[in-house]
């Protein structure tokens, strides 16, 4: 086996080569500014941006005039939390988010309480599902926005946003959404969904890095104050000269997750799965989060092993993400939040799979955790 085995797919994904070859075309010769209009040059990359809104704009049941591109979903948070806050904030200044958010949003309401505003970091349950009633409840009337992930980036919990909208609907309050892990993952649909404004991200979903985007409901319409000053490119939303061969790159990653949807997620349960089911009778071997409401390719667990807190440093031939308890600032703030005690959230794994991963993979990967978590147990690890 070839090793270190790649299982971090949450943390970014290969750039697909079909998605490669779209783009490279947008590194040559169609070098063109989208936003030159007087020659060819312009108008091929212009209609290959067109087309990639589109293609974007599908996988989420939107209208490809909603979708406005950014550099990745950090930015599409920027732009959607500062920018709606700003822009409601006669209305009210007060906001609602959940403690388990990523950093992108949590940095961003940080900034925000700074500027002014209150914000309400509510709680998720144990399985890290927000309860509907307690989000309900915290909403108010000078509540202008509201964040909640859809698919969370360590547990992979998967959050009934459009429960959690319509309640938003009832109060007056706009709802915004990162998805930036639910591409390919999980059905959207935005034309049926009250949600008003969805962070996308190419590179999780088998795309380039550095591209992204924001969808902004247009009807009823989001105000936005725009972050990005210039040229009024993206509906003024958001200036600087289009990326085309980002832009095509995410249209292609994007419309190729469309196709794959239906095939491709039971697939990466079944290799799920099959590590899970070499690992989940160890003694002191926890799964976080809800199993069920969960997408397919996500497992967490904790080691809950005396004498076993360097055990996720040793594991030199998995690619995986890791906290440990030895590590500075190792502790997970999404596993603390569900309330698991520190020292176990202190020595967490996640493995993620991916389109790329085989079952040899798998079980490879699956037997080399289980020794070393075996070998530990009975005093045999050794360091890193
Ligand atoms: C990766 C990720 C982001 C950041 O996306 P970038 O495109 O890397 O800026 C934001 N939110 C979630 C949930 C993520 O997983």
């Amino acid at each position: 086996m070839q090793t270190p085995i790649y299982l971090d797919n949450s943390a970014t994904t290969p750039v697909d080569p079909a998605v490669l070859d779209a783009m490279l075309p947008f590194l040559r010769g169609e070098f063109g500014n989208p936003a030159s209009g007087t020659h060819a040059w312009g108008r091929n990359a212009s209609r290959a941006v067109e087309q990639a809104r589109a293609e974007v704009a599908k996988l989420v049941g939107a209208e490809p005039r909603d979708i406005v591109w950014t550099s990745g979903a950090t930015e599409s948070n920027n732009l959607a939390i500062k920018g709606a806050a700003l822009a409601a904030q006669k209305r009210g200044k007060h906001l609602v988010t959940v403690q388990t958010e990523h950093k992108a949003v949590l940095d961003t309401m940080a900034w925000l309480e700074k500027q002014g505003f209150e914000v309400t970091y509510l709680a998720p349950q144990k399985n890290g599902l927000l309860d509907s009633e307690t989000f309900r409840a915290a909403l108010r009337p000078d509540t202008v926005l509201a964040s909640v992930m859809l698919v969370n980036n360590e547990i992979g919990v998967i959050q009934d946003v459009a429960a959690l909208g319509a309640i938003c609907r009832a109060n007056g309050t706009l709802f915004h959404v990162d998805a930036a892990q639910a591409t390919g993952k999980v059905a959207i649909d935005l034309a049926q969904w009250p949600v008003d404004m969805l962070s996308l991200t190419a590179h999780k979903t088998y795309g380039p890095k550095g591209i992204g985007a924001l969808y902004v409901r247009r009807s009823p319409q989001v105000r936005l104050d725009c972050q990005m000053h210039g040229g009024g490119h993206e509906r003024g939303l958001r200036s600087g000269t289009l990326a085309a061969h980002q832009i095509v790159g995410m249209g292609t990653a994007f419309r190729i997750a469309g196709e794959l949807m239906a095939t491709e997620v039971p697939q990466l349960r079944a290799l799920r799965d099959r590590f899970w089911a070499k690992l989940k009778d160890l003694p002191g071997v926890i799964l976080n989060g809800d199993l069920e409401q969960r997408i397919a390719n996500n497992l967490n667990i904790s080691l809950n092993i005396p004498n076993c807190d360097s055990l996720v440093t040793t594991l030199s031939d998995i690619a995986v993400s890791s906290t440990s308890a030895c590590s500075t600032g190792g502790v997970s703030h999404v596993l603390q939040a569900l309330g698991s005690d520190a020292g176990v959230a202190g020595n967490s794994i996640r493995i993620t799979v991916g389109r790329f991963n085989t079952a040899g993979e798998i079980d490879w990967a699956a037997d080399y955790l289980r020794k070393k978590i075996e070998d530990c147990r009975a005093g045999r690890l050794q360091a890193a």
